[in-house]
């Protein structure tokens, strides 16, 4: 009997076991019985009625698929009007959207660093987001990794290098909710006429005049050498990403981004229902400002109760917890308490530290607030 293939896979599954790290994939219902602390849902705009109306008039004007690449048969009207009022909102001159956020950072740092020329610097925080990472392997720039929110570090891995060059960050970093020094960042970045890229993921729809996110927060949206991607499938309820930034770089993805050439184009129903969140968010700014005083309410309360949370700057809460294990029995309890957290632990977290990963959101009540935090502190290792 021939040795099966993936005799390593079995291994590695089991060697996942032993160490108490497998992952599972968990359906949940339509409408969340549990209270939500886990989801990304920031303005609570995924069930929003008139978003869901923004899908469905979209999908029976363009039918379920987008039907092809955008350069072939996957444009819109929808998807124009979509750019346009992105780029309007968050402060840029253009906007191209991406199937997601992930395939908008692989397209970002791929098309700005390239075509290959020698010496191409890429200068990433050492707490950037996966797809960040994955776009500095895939554009074969040498990339070197900077402490995290450090942009001295990032001055110092500029000077000297002479060709082009590209800070990236995260705006919001994913997992602890800190955000990054973009006002030093911006500026080390242009000292050194090197681009800076802003991932601002967790930024749009909190952050910024009106949610309009973080480089506006900054006074760096529109300022030459800067470019942010954002998702559509946080604040904005939806799903796909895009890309913000001068027209001549829109221009050259359009051109050159494998992610957006090859890919399907952004499905008419998901432009749909995140060009109605947008609109629903500039007539209601409110919103924004109720998930930054609901994720600074979680912090006092989680401070109070004597646990070890960092200070939010956005939606995200994160709260330390002892192991992988205690990790995983502690989000297990607040689930069985009717809280649903998310847990995050390595091989996720790069620095080995598991934690529960809270998220704020616009629509949370007080009392759901003062639960959540009963159930946290009840439940702690
Ligand atoms: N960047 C950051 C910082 C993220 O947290 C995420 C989502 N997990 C992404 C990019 C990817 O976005 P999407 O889910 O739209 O692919």
């Amino acid at each position: 009997m021939p040795a099966d293939p993936f005799d390593w896979i079995t291994e590695a599954a089991a060697a996942r076991h032993r160490a108490g790290l497998v992952r599972t994939l968990r359906p949940r219902p339509a409408r969340e019985t549990l209270l939500d602390l886990a989801s990304n849902d920031y303005l609570g705009l995924a069930h929003h009625p008139e978003v869901v109306d923004g899908a469905t008039a979209a999908l029976r004007r363009w039918g379920a698929g987008s039907t092809g690449s955008r350069l072939v048969t996957g444009s819109t009207e929808l998807h124009a009007e979509l750019e346009a009022e992105l780029a309007e909102f968050c402060g840029f001159e253009a906007a191209l959207v991406f199937s997601s956020g992930y395939a908008a950072n692989l397209a970002a740092l791929t098309a700005l660093t390239g075509p290959a020329t020698p010496h191409r610097l890429i200068v990433s925080d050492a707490g950037n987001h996966a797809s960040l990472i994955d776009g500095c392997r895939l554009s074969r720039a040498e990339t070197a990794v900077v402490a995290h929110a450090d942009p001295q570090a990032v001055a110092k891995a500029l000077d000297g290098h002479e060709g082009r060059a590209l800070v990236v960050t995260d705006a919001v970093f994913s997992v602890d909710g800190d955000e990054a020094p973009l006002t030093a960042l911006a500026q080390v970045a242009a000292d050194a006429r090197a681009a800076l890229l802003v991932d601002d993921a967790h930024g749009l729809g909190v952050l910024g005049p009106g949610g309009s996110g973080t480089p506006a927060a900054h006074a760096v949206a529109g300022a030459p050498g800067v470019v942010a991607t954002v998702t559509l499938s946080k604040s904005l309820g939806s799903q796909g990403g895009a890309v913000l930034g001068p027209a001549a770089v829109i221009e050259h993805l359009v051109n050159t981004a494998r992610t957006f050439i090859f890919d399907t184009g952004l499905n008419p129903a998901a432009a749909g229902a995140a060009l109605t969140a947008l609109r629903v968010l500039r007539r209601e700014p409110a919103l924004a400002q109720a998930v930054r005083d609901h994720a600074r309410a979680l912090h006092t309360g989680l401070t109070a109760a004597g646990l070890r949370a960092v200070r939010p700057d956005a939606a995200v809460v994160s709260v330390a917890a002892p192991s992988p294990e205690h990790a995983l029995t502690w989000a297990a309890d607040c689930r069985t308490a009717g809280l649903r957290v998310g847990c995050f632990r390595p091989p996720s977290v790069p620095d080995g530290i598991s934690r529960l990963r809270l998220t704020a959101r616009a629509n949370l009540t007080a009392e759901e607030i003062d639960r959540a935090l009963t159930v946290i502190a009840a439940t702690a290792p």
